[in-house]
């Protein structure tokens, strides 16, 4: 059977180059052979074409090489009875058709195509790092790139969601019958991008090529093979063909089929064979829920080539069985879909049934220890009227109270787990949490209210996934809402005392006390580069991980994101800098961080990721600092809010003169002391000061300079830096007399 795959592969790559010749001539006519040739934002060039012929591709006249070179390869068409029982000719044209579709691509750019309406296109190389980070540590399982279209849309969207479940990121490309799954998820309203892990690529056969350039340059962006140019060509392709057999679990799935092809009794196109054969190649396997020949021998891909004939509902455990897949399926009780894939799915205000906190009411969450007898195990209970009270669209107080026991808990696993409660609720379909602690902020959709979902399946996720990962220390949960407003204040006074009693555990630790730090880099998933040090007086920047925490997290699970980093030397005791750290950070970094100290902004500071609680900032003219924190939307005297310096920080690279930090950092003896410490603190909102307004006293008594608080400005005296140094000059701020920053 699988001479007919052979042979219409071979047809399929015949009729790829056939096209991108025309398309290339008519290109070279009319533009030159010097016309520059580019995917947007990419230094991969084009991608398979490097990975598989060490070519460089940056012109026309470079593009003929490539195709040149695929021509070498293209098989003859042959006579079915001179098929030869292997899969040579397949894998070739398979080879030539990823040469030959990455050409037809890259050329729709050299006329000017912009990806429209659903429509993604290449996906740059910044959302590669961001994402494909995912695929190789595991938290992505795998990728299943969707050919064609379903019978009916519920069916699509089933599909996407049992995909979504299983943390399958989706690429969608071509079409059967005219239409295409990412047309038909569109049509229900379903979110594609890549936080929803749904990413429509183009509607041709042939953009199947982007998702096959996107695992090419994962395996050249985290999997360390080094482009060598065309001599080599042959060694680097097999070894990037290699990482992704083993590390990059993908598949095909051809759905439905073209009618009318051929005329031949062949269900699907040559041109979809042909790309099959391509993915082949990546030992990426095929299957398919329409009767199309199989290739089941082994060979390149783990097990079988290509599996036909699956019903759709069987055709998600058949793929993660064909590409040998793990998966673990969280199961948690409640009425919507579950997985990564919903994580960073957002809620809009228009989607909404009801929300907590945020800007609209209280919401807090905490969770804590406590002894066995006080907590029964699964229990869910509500205080106060479920969410069939509000009104749609409105905004509810909620406080969630989770009550863990086990012999082997510690209360330093607290806010360990506390902090998981964000993900643990982010990972239902239609639920959207941002924040934690006080600043929790929560989103229902009408779509699962109407499916069922109610507030006690927020008690079920956080059961069921506190179980579920944290069965060595904890042996009960139970879960209290409360949404009555007489019945939280009380709570929430104890949850605040509780959040700052952890934040003073600290308190009395110096940095020289220990031998070791901690590392996190849970951030990496899309900061790849940035490493959080987290030392006894500086912790992680987000604000939820000291010292401690790490710690415990590493206690936990030595596999985690929190790992001990050994001091060593030390290289620099102002600025904060150890030989180990250095060393840990130049691998973790993946080499982009040489090294880093822990108490300058100015000079190699720390990376920030996205998720500081707050921004410090150099301000020259005022020889100073201000500190913005998140949750203020006004205007500061640098000129631009918090969320436009946000945009200036993060990514995981060293920007000198402003990082992100935690909030309790600033209250902390090592904050900037390389660079003159509190004293340089001129500006900060005035809610961010009445927050830290105790420790902030503490701190100031200790250097003997109480009357600094008086002397930082506000929002109230000063919003443009004129108004400021005027300010500063009337209190007599000690940072005017300091030496200078720069
Ligand atoms: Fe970890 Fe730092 Fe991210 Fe916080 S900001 S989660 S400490 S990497
Ligand atoms: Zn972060």
């Amino acid at each position: 059977m699988s001479r007919i795959i052979a042979s219409a592969a071979i047809r399929g790559a015949h009729k790829y180059v056939k096209d991108a010749e025309e398309k290339l001539n008519a290109l070279i006519k009319e533009k030159g052979e010097e016309q520059e040739v580019a995917f947007p934002n990419t230094a991969y060039y084009l991608p398979a074409i490097l990975a598989l012929t060490g070519i460089e591709v940056k012109t026309l006249s470079d593009t003929k090489r490539a195709l040149e070179q695929a021509k070498l390869l293209l098989p003859p068409l042959v006579r079915e009875k001179l098929w030869l029982p292997y899969l040579g000719n397949t894998l070739d044209a398979g080879i030539v058709t990823l040469i030959a579709t990455e050409i037809i691509e890259a050329l729709k750019y050299v006329e000017g195509y912009k990806p429209e309406g659903i429509w993604l296109g290449f996906t740059d190389d910044n959302t590669l790092r961001l994402q494909g980070i995912k695929l190789v540590d595991g938290r992505m399982s795998g990728f299943a790139a969707c050919v064609g279209a379903l019978p009916t849309n519920e069916q699509a969207v089933e599909l996407a969601r049992s995909l979504q479940q299983k943390n399958i990121l989706v690429f969608m490309v071509s079409s059967s019958g005219g239409k295409s799954m990412a047309e038909q998820l569109a049509e229900e309203g379903i979110e594609m991008n890549w936080d929803t892990f749904l990413v429509p690529y183009g509607k041709d056969t042939s953009s199947a090529i982007l998702a096959l350039n996107f695992a090419v340059r994962a395996a050249l962006t985290f999997g360390g093979i080094k482009p060598e140019g065309p001599q080599n060509a042959m060694e680097v392709a097999r070894k990037i063909l290699l990482y992704n057999k083993e590390r990059v679990h993908a598949f095909v799935l051809a759905l439905g089929a073209d009618p009318g092809v051929n005329g031949s009794g062949q269900l699907i196109t040559d041109e979809k064979y042909a790309a099959a054969a391509g993915a082949i190649n990546f030992g990426f396997p095929t299957l398919s829920d329409i009767d199309i020949p199989q290739i089941l021998p082994t060979g390149i891909c783990t097990y079988e080539h290509v599996v036909s004939n699956i019903p759709l509902d069987k055709i998600v455990g058949k793929a993660i069985e064909v590409r040998g897949l793990e998966i673990k399926i969280s199961e948690v009780p409640i009425p919507v879909p579950y997985g990564a894939g919903f994580e960073g799915e957002r809620v809009r205000k228009e989607q909404m049934q009801v929300e907590f906190g945020g800007k609209s009411s209280t919401a807090f969450e905490i969770l804590r220890g406590k002894p066995m007898n006080e907590v029964e195990d699964g229990k869910v209970e509500i205080i106060g009227q479920d969410i069939d009270s509000a009104e749609v669209g409105t905004a509810m107080n909620l406080a969630i109270l989770v009550d863990v026991a086990g012999r082997n808990f510690s209360e330093d696993f607290e806010s360990v787990l506390e902090r998981r409660i964000h993900e643990f609720l982010s990972c239902a379909n239609g639920v959207f949490h941002m924040g934690q602690r006080a600043i929790a902020w929560i989103r229902i959709s009408k779509e699962i209210y109407q499916k069922g979902f109610r507030l006690k399946h927020i008690g079920k996720i956080l059961v069921a996934k506190i179980h579920d990962e944290y069965s060595k220390i904890v042996d009960k949960v139970q879960v209290t809402l409360i949404t009555d407003s007489n019945k939280i204040e009380e709570p929430l006074e104890e949850a605040r005392r509780i959040y700052y009693e952890r934040d003073e555990r600290l308190g009395g630790m110096t940095d020289e006390d220990v031998d070791t730090f901690y590392s996190c880099i849970l951030c990496q998933s899309y900061a790849p580069d940035h490493v959080c040090i987290v030392t006894p007086e500086r912790l992680g920047l987000c604000g939820a991980y000291t010292w401690l925490d790490c710690k415990a997290s590493y206690q936990l699970n030595p596999h985690g994101p929190n790992e001990p980093v050994k001091k060593n030397k030390c290289l620099d005791p102002v600025n904060g800098q150890w030989e180990g750290v250095n060393e840990y950070l130049k691998v973790k970094s993946h080499g982009n961080l040489e090294r880093f100290n822990a108490y300058s902004m100015l000079e190699d500071p720390m990376t920030s990721c996205g998720c500081f609680e707050c921004i410090v900032a150099i301000l020259p003219e005022a020889n100073g600092v201000m500190i913005i924190n998140r949750e203020f939307t006004g205007m500061t005297p640098i000129g631009m809010a918090f969320s436009t310096m946000a945009g200036q920080v993060g990514g995981g690279v060293q920007t000198p003169g402003i990082i992100g930090i935690g909030k309790v950092y600033i209250t902390s003896k090592k904050f900037i002391s390389a660079d003159g410490g509190i004293k340089r603190v001129i500006w900060m909102p005035e809610e961010l000061k009445k927050e830290i307004e105790d420790r902030l006293h503490k701190r100031l008594e200790e250097i003997n300079e109480p009357d600094l608080m008086e002397k930082i400005a506000t929002e109230k005296d000063a919003v443009t830096s004129e108004e400021l140094l005027a300010f500063l000059e009337e209190k007599k701020h000690p940072a005017l007399s300091m030496p200078p920053m720069i």
